[in-house]
């Protein structure tokens, strides 16, 4: 299974895999690097660094998988809300449920101008 990721809420730009970060060195803006995560309906934010493999790391180092998190019964559509962490403080923490799209370039594969 290659990357995976989904659309932040607000802005609609892919989150990314600190990958991505890493290879497109300098060329996306710090605020698109940290995340915020709600794996299910009603629980507390995982914020951090995502790796495009569904493992999220917070700035104490704890990584914690959200697509094991994830609902996806029955038809295995796994679900999540998720923000880049300016853009949920931006949007107000928002924390109403509304599931966010699957990102099409995996959270990797982007075009460096959609962020630039
Ligand atoms: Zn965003």
């Amino acid at each position: 299974m290659g990357f995976s990721s989904y659309e932040c809420n607000k802005c609609k730009k892919s989150i990314l895999s600190h990958h991505a970060v890493d290879h497109y060195q300098g060329e996306i803006p710090f605020r698109y690097t940290e995340s915020v995560w709600f794996p299910k309906k009603d629980m507390e934010p995982i914020i951090g660094y995502y790796d495009g493999y569904g493992n999220v790391t917070d700035d104490e180092g704890q990584e914690t998988n959200v697509y094991a998190m994830m609902e996806h019964e029955p038809e295995q559509v796994y679900e999540c809300m998720v923000y880049h962490e300016d853009c949920w403080h931006e949007a107000g923490k928002p924390t109403k449920w509304v599931p966010s799209n699957h990102a099409e370039d995996q959270g990797f594969f982007v075009g460096t101008r959609r962020y630039s």
